[in-house]
């Protein structure tokens, strides 16, 4: 499936569930998400959504999981087969390698309002991991790792708007964040519970074990 480039809020509409793909819009009044039961580009109060089968409902389960990430099929795909190869539980396996990548922990530090722009950042150079500067998005960092905000980029206007919600804020427990030094460490991974996203992960897993 190629990249999707419409607007993002169309894209929980046709979920039927808030995928947090706007930063901070998602969580003010201004979201526009409301659970009408049918996809965009219906309307009416007498269009319900169909019934939807076991491997409908298995396959919108794992392309939620891909727009939160924001991530293309085959790479998916691979962060699965990875998983599988892991000791543990498949589908918890897969969201840890999710919430792994550099893009998504520059989000969850709160170095950037989106996963989104995240990317962009990323992409752009404006980050470190361990002092080398690292712009791959999908870079997978490792407890004890820091990734900072590269030092020609701190007054960058971008960065700096960011940089000064950092510290209304509040990271989870398994990265430790220096709002002043604009950088933070993964101490741990995640837990399951502690990976706060609507996704039933073992749909994902019957998916691919079909
Ligand atoms: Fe748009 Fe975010 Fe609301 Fe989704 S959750 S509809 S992306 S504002």
């Amino acid at each position: 499936m190629a990249k999707y480039t419409g607007p993002v809020c169309r894209l929980c509409r046709r979920e039927g569930a808030k995928l947090y793909l706007k930063g901070d819009r998602c969580y003010s009044d201004k979201c526009s998400f409301t659970d009408r039961g049918f996809a965009p580009g219906q309307h009416g109060a007498t269009q319900t959504r169909k019934k939807v089968s076991e491997y409908g409902i298995q396959l919108r389960e794992k392309q939620k999981t891909r727009r939160v990430y924001g991530i293309l099929e085959r790479q998916f795909r691979s962060y699965f087969d990875k998983a599988e190869r892991q000791k543990g539980i498949t589908g918890e396996n897969l969201l840890i390698l999710l919430e792994r990548r550099l893009d998504n922990v520059v989000y969850r530090l709160g170095l950037a309002e989106s996963r989104n722009q995240a990317r962009q950042l990323v992409r752009h150079g404006h980050f470190t991991v361990n002092g080398h500067r690292v712009n791959i998005p999908s870079y997978l960092v490792k407890v004890g790792d820091v990734v900072a905000v590269k030092e020609g980029s701190k007054e960058s206007p971008l960065v700096k708007s960011v940089a000064e919600a950092l510290s209304r804020k509040t990271a989870p427990a398994w990265l430790e964040v220096s709002a002043d030094d604009l950088n933070g460490k993964i101490v741990r991974y995640p837990t399951r519970e502690e990976i706060d996203i609507p996704i039933q992960e073992h749909l994902i897993v019957e998916l691919y074990s079909r």
